[in-house]
């Protein structure tokens, strides 16, 4: 519920009352000590050097001795400490990018997935070897502080492990660019298991203090909403728009470090903190009504509290809008009224900056840019729309319709009035423009308006950020090429020349240098270092691939990194992974397009093929199948597949018959850290969706690039790492795009599916008796019906295809030296898939010259 306040205060002398303020701007004054003149100078680089500021950040920062310091203590003072090596870089790029002002990409993301910090700050330091021998001698295990960590979860999935990966890109190619984002008090939530049930707890990674955060209350800037518009001439007699806001909030800005790797560079990402307003709190104040105000507090302060943990579905809620907005103005302003000189031509904008969109959620930028432009400063129409123009580019990371964002005008309307005039001016001239284009065509009108009208009136925000931006991006070669010819087809024939692909990619600074040390190792051994800032440099393992000794301590490598992931889960999860199995892996959030339901049914079958004779148990190459996957909290389906994964893992790791051949396990909590044990220890990668439903992924990125072969459908990026590695070397199976288009057309019948496939029907039969839910046919019978008589992704129809090419993989292992020859051929060839690359494609395709690199 929206306080009933307005921030204009009649009749009072706000100074007297209001909280202090703090002034933004520094001393006037040159210092005349040179210390305080020169540059800031980083502590000593030597295990003594780093001693020093960790006793004294200890001591000084936490105000506690070594002896009586809790190992939060320590990680807090660590953390500080290794900042500090960072912070002369900090300030040094900061000042560099004010003294040569370059054109600089803002970064708009509602989620950053960042993953934890120390290690990555270690490694773009190089301090690993002197932190581990410095704190030693203080009777410290880096592996305990690491621990200590909770990572900052303030994303769903791929979508924000992207823009994560894209920052650090960006700061290790030194290009100037500024993530910004929201701070969220609560991030994805925590999964836990309440009788194999998926229970959401909320996750409190502030709650132990946050050592790599600067907040800056200085630099708040105001937000509005709500309220109406009034017209007004202005003194030279032009007609003009005012919104006069209902309420407003405050953003506050929390600077974090984006370290490139190793290059002394530094750049910032930015993310926003809502609080009230002095002005919201003083109103009621002045009432008398104490307890009023502090509940006008909580009400600002609700806008940044929680990530919605939706992932591919937009929840219509109005705290989301507020949330979009909220982010993007803070940015928006903080931008052009404090990185901006003051006395800067607007009309250079585009010289100076390129808004980058994380998907539709900051499309509201749009509208706001256009608002600032004429409303506040003064400009036409036309001008304004040129430059926005020119300011914007849009990453789309869907292909599910039902995931294209549209917002209730009604809702537009009530929280931002201004915006929802906006882009209705907006559209009026668009749509005059389709009309020229195409005359006589209202059916093509309707369809590409910005405002539907059906099935309710609302505003389309991929519509509005294909119309606004300069450029429109898919995030995968087939995903580009689906978006231009499905999903924004009339777009397409419109602006042909504004359609372009970008190809995701990770960095390997996480996914490889510093989750796979073994293999990093090895890598830096055979093409010498310096890899993980040119990955093409990979294909130098090429030959490696026919060398039985590399072949050897590849696999080493691998095991190494199993007994690690084995080590992990015992103390994680009290899970016993078996030994010498072969390494099944799909990890990624649980939906229905991603086919965790087809891995269940493989599953299933080789338990079942086990336990009912049909092969001798010793003929089965033992295998373990690791699930992790996060279902968003109101998505029913996806948490019964959570459920039924859980009860077959019981079932079949209870099972005597199946012992050393087969094992289920399902670690709670996927998320990045756990990521970076899993998937260096997988032998196989299970990319399994529907071909034409996943955009890109990029775990399968991170598989190929640690030595997994990859079991795949013809879909998203799986087409460009199967063309890269080559057949021999990808297991791909199912339908392609196309066969599902005409599938689709020709009237799909699971139900049919399932009567013509004996093996599919014992499969199925097994899970709808309760064999794996005590006898409980309730449990599953959602799970099976919907398999039987919806299965929009078209399990069943992939299910034949998938057990054969998995027989191929069972015995594919069994050749040793060839498996190995492959996992080798994969990292040689994968090096296409660092982000650097994808930045590279950017900076081409969509940021323009401008960008100094
Ligand atoms: C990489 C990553 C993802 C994305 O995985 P996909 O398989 O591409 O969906 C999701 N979550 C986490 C924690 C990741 O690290």
């Amino acid at each position: 519920m929206t306080p009933d306040l307005t921030p204009k205060l009649p009749g009072q002398e706000p100074d007297s009352a209001a909280p202090p303020r703090r002034e933004s701007r520094g001393p006037a004054a040159e210092p005349t000590h040179a210390l305080a003149r020169g540059p800031v100078v980083p502590p000593t680089r030597s295990s003594e050097g780093f001693l020093r500021e960790f006793l004294r950040e200890l001591q000084y920062g936490q105000g506690v001795t070594l002896a009586r310091s809790s190992p939060n203590d320590q990680y807090l003072a660590m953390a500080r400490a290794v900042r500090h090596y960072l912070m002369a870089d900090w300030l040094e790029t900061a000042r560099r990018r004010r003294e040569h002002p370059a054109k600089m990409v803002g970064y708009l993301s509602a989620e950053y997935l960042l993953g934890r910090q120390l290690d990555n700050a270690l490694l773009a330091t190089d301090m690993v070897d002197i932190v581990q021998e410095a704190l030693a001698e203080c009777g410290i295990s880096l592996d305990t502080m690491r621990a200590q960590e909770v990572e900052p979860g303030l994303g769903n999935g791929g979508l924000g492990r992207l823009a994560a990966c894209f920052i650090d890109s960006l700061a290790t190619l030194d290009v100037s660019c500024v993530g910004y984002g929201i701070r969220y008090e609560y991030g994805i939530f925590r999964q836990t298991f309440v009788d194999g049930r998926q229970v959401e707890v909320p996750d409190t990674w502030l709650s132990f203090g946050n050592p790599w955060e600067f907040p800056h209350p200085e630099r708040e800037v105001e937000v509005n909403f709500g309220g109406h518009t009034e017209q007004y001439t202005d003194e030279d007699g032009r007609e003009r728009t005012r919104w006069i806001p209902g309420w407003n909030v405050l953003g506050v800005p929390y600077h974090y470090m984006v370290p490139g790797y190793q290059n002394g560079v530094v750049n910032t990402l930015r993310l926003w903190s809502a609080r009230a307003t002095h002005a919201f709190d003083l109103q009621i104040f002045n009432s008398g009504d104490y307890a009023e105000a502090v509940r006008a507090q909580t009400f600002a302060e609700n806008i940044t509290k929680v990530l919605y943990p939706e992932d591919s579905t937009p929840q219509g809620r109005e705290l989301r809008l507020q949330q979009q907005y909220f982010f993007v103005a803070c940015s928006l302003k903080d931008y052009i009224d404090q990185t901006l000189p003051p006395d800067f031509d607007l009309k250079r904008l585009p010289d100076q900056i390129i808004f980058q969109l994380n998907d539709t959620h900051p499309v509201i930028a749009v509208p706001e840019l256009m608002r600032l432009l004429i409303d506040d400063k003064g400009m036409e129409w036309d001008e304004a729309w040129e430059i926005t123009q020119k300011c914007f580019a849009y990453t789309c990371h869907t292909l599910l319709p039902e995931a294209l964002e549209v917002w209730p005008v009604e809702l537009v309307g009530r929280l931002l009035p201004r915006h929802l005039e906006i882009i209705y001016g907006i559209n009026e001239r668009f749509l005059e423009q389709v009309r020229e284009a195409f005359p006589g065509d209202e059916l093509r009108v309707r369809r590409m308006s910005i405002v539907q009208d059906h099935p309710f009136r609302a505003v389309r925000m991929a519509h509005l950020a294909t119309v606004a931006g300069a450029k429109v991006n898919g995030v995968a070669e087939l995903h580009s090429q689906l978006l231009r010819d499905k999903l924004l087809p009339d777009f397409a024939q419109m602006y042909p020349d504004k359609f372009t692909n970008v190809t995701n990619g990770v960095t390997p600074r996480r996914f490889v240098r510093q989750a796979n040390p073994a293999l990093s190792e090895l890598i830096s051994e055979a093409v010498g270092p310096g890899w993980e800032r040119d990955l093409s440099r990979l294909s130098g393992l090429e030959s490696f691939a026919e060398d039985p000794e590399f072949r050897e301590q590849f696999r080493q490598a691998k095991q190494a990194n199993k007994e690690r992931l084995r080590a992990l889960l015992l103390v994680r999860d009290g899970v016993e992974l078996p030994e010498g199995h072969l390494l099944d892996v799909m990890v990624k959030r649980l939906h229905e397009y991603k086919r965790q339901s087809l891995k269940l049914l493989h599953v299933v079958t080789l338990y079942e093929s086990i336990r009912s004779g049909e092969v001798a148990a010793e003929d089965v190459t033992p295998r373990t199948v690791i699930f992790g996957a996060k279902a968003a909290p109101g998505y029913h389906m996806a948490k019964e597949t959570i459920a039924l994964i859980n009860a077959v893992a019981k079932t079949i790791n209870a099972d005597p018959a199946v012992k050393g051949r087969l094992a289920v396990a399902f670690p709670a909590n996927y998320n990045v850290t756990l990521a970076e044990t899993l998937i260096p220890a997988a032998d196989l990668s299970e990319q399994i969706s529907l071909a034409g439903m996943e955009a890109s992924g990029t775990g399968n990125m991170k598989f190929a690039l640690n030595g997994a072969l990859t079991v795949g459908t013809d879909d998203g990026a799986n087409v460009e790492i199967r063309q890269l590695v080559g057949d021999d070397n990808f297991f791909l199976f199912g339908m392609s795009e196309p066969e599902v288009a005409a599938l689709h057309a020709s009237g799909y019948v699971p139900s049919q599916v399932y009567a013509d496939n004996p093996r599919l029907k014992r499969v199925i039969d097994l899970i709808a008796s309760g064999a794996f839910t005590d006898g409980d046919p309730g449990r599953v019978s959602a799970f099976v019906d919907d398999l039987l008589y919806n299965d929009r992704f078209m399990a069943l129809a992939d299910y034949q295809s998938y057990i054969d090419v998995q027989e191929r993989i069972d015995a594919a292992y069994a050749d040793t030296e060839a498996w190995t020859r492959s996992a080798i051929l994969n990292v040689a060839r994968a090096g296409f898939f660092s982000s650097d690359r994808s930045m590279h494609d950017y900076l081409d395709r969509i940021w323009g010259a401008g960008i100094r690199l």
